[in-house]
């Protein structure tokens, strides 16, 4: 694809996080055969924390990347990082019971922590660290009682602090994070490839032959090939066919993000607050302030299809008015707001919206399905795997206890579709009645 395309394609096309890179990025495309005992097929901050968790065991392990590391979502998503997993607690316990829901719950504290102990460190210091989530409801009332981490904030503070008429009430923890997701990643590749690592960019898998103690993965064209002992697919929302044996069990959903032009002092007055904020509505919004005072504002999904930039930007306006009108309000000349960026990722989701880990068929695994919440469920299932790898746990069991979930094919993209419809439809109704 020309850079022209490229840059056309919501889906490529340049964040704000690649305007604002401050740290290190290294490229390295394969140039020869390679050999060893695993291979990791994606450099996504799963495949990342995976290669990272096996050098530091002493494994021979290598990553293949397609592109570069930061294009695909681990780079370009909201940069919220919360504990928890794309599917709700009370959807997880009526999957797979009480007790592995309370054990999935940790291991989603433990990739929260495993960031934490980065995103607090002097190595990660470009990527822009603030703690604190806001969450903010359009409808129903708080409830009597919340534990001691989190804050009520009632209707009238809130408007001291986000001017929406539509917000009824929020609740703040201080169990949270916002960053920049491609500083993040930066930093991690740095952090690997000075402990040794082979990570190879600009490198897809095109093709693999499956021999019983050997995989043989063909990459770029053919010209090289990779022989290991175990493969792992981290190829989340992005791979093709070349990744059938994990690619059933998910769908590539698209959500989108857009960046305003800096806030005038006037503007900030409307959204007052720093703290990483989302709604509760099925449907809804996540945003927050970048350091240089652009609003990053999340909506929508789409399964069947994408949007272009220039949709995306004219749906993030009308989104943006609809909960804040004044800020589209006409000011002085030239200071109106508008997008100055506008991208789309993909998200993997398997329709029971929990992750695909583990073995797959013979020294074959997977480490895909973190939907729109990765930044900790994917350390969390990588770790898990990694000590697998390695024979020192074997927690990954418990991921084999969520039930398969075939990705239904080529209804599945019109059923998610439909699903999220419904959703938004539940969330206006919940509005007016509330
Ligand atoms: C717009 C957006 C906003 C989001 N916001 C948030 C958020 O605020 N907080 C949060 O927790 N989560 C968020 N998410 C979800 C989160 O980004 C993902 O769950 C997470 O990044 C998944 O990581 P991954 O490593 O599994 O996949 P990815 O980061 O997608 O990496 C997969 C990699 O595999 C590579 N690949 C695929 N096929 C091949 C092949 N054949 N050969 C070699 N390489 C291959 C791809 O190029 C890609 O780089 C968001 C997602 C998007 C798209």
């Amino acid at each position: 694809m020309t850079e022209e395309l490229k840059q056309n394609s919501a889906i490529f096309s340049k964040t704000w996080y690649e305007d604002n890179t401050k740290s290190y990025a290294a490229n390295h495309e394969i140039t020869s055969n390679q050999t060893c005992d695993v291979a990791i097929i994606g450099g996504g901050l799963a495949g990342l924390c995976l290669l990272q968790n096996l050098i530091k065991e002493g494994v021979d392990a290598l990553l293949l990347e397609a592109n570069e590391i930061g294009k695909s979502a681990s780079g370009r998503n909201g940069g919220f990082c919360t504990p928890g997993w794309a599917l709700s607690p009370e959807g997880i316990e009526s999957l797979v019971g009480f007790k592995l829901a309370n054990e999935l719950n940790q291991f989603s504290k433990d990739g929260y922590n495993w960031m934490v102990n980065r995103i607090c460190s002097e190595n990660y210091r470009s990527i822009d660290t603030k703690k604190g989530v806001l969450s903010v409801s359009c409808s129903g009332s708080p409830v009597n009682e919340y534990p001691e981490s989190l804050r009520l904030i009632q209707k009238d503070e809130l408007r001291t602090l986000l001017k929406s008429d539509r917000y009824t009430f929020g609740v703040f923890s201080e169990e949270g994070y916002q960053f920049n997701p491609l500083n993040f990643l930066n930093c991690l590749q740095k952090e690997i490839v000075e402990l040794g690592g082979r990570i190879f960019t600009n490198s897809k898998v095109v093709s693999m032959d499956y021999l019983k103690d050997l995989s043989i993965l063909k990459v770029n064209n053919s010209n090289f090939s990779v022989s290991a002992k175990r493969i792992v697919f981290a190829t989340g929302g992005y791979g093709g066919r070349e990744t059938s044996p994990v690619s059933k069990s998910i769908l590539p959903i698209q959500t989108y993000i857009a960046v305003t032009s800096p806030l005038t002092m006037e503007q900030k007055k409307i959204i007052n607050c720093n703290w990483a904020i989302y709604d509760t509505r099925r449907a809804g919004n996540y945003y927050r302030i970048l350091p240089d005072n652009r609003l990053l504002w999340g909506h929508s999904i789409t399964a069947l299809g994408t949007k272009n930039t220039d949709k995306i930007k004219k749906n993030a306006l009308k989104d943006i008015a609809s909960i804040f009108p004044e800020l589209l309000e006409e000011t002085a000349p030239g200071k109106n707001l508008k997008i100055d960026y506008a991208w789309s990722g993909n998200m993997a989701y398997a329709s029971h919206m929990m992750p695909y880990v583990g073995q797959v068929k013979p020294n074959v695994y997977s480490l895909v399905g973190f939907g729109g919440h990765g930044m900790n469920t994917a350390p969390a299932a990588a770790n898990i795997l990694g000590d697998w790898l390695t024979g020192s746990s074997d927690k990954l069991k418990i991921f084999e206890k969520i039930p398969y979930a075939w990705n239904w094919g080529m209804i599945g993209p019109l059923g998610a579709e439909t699903k999220y419809l419904y959703l938004k439809l539940m969330d206006r109704f919940s509005e007016l009645i509330s």
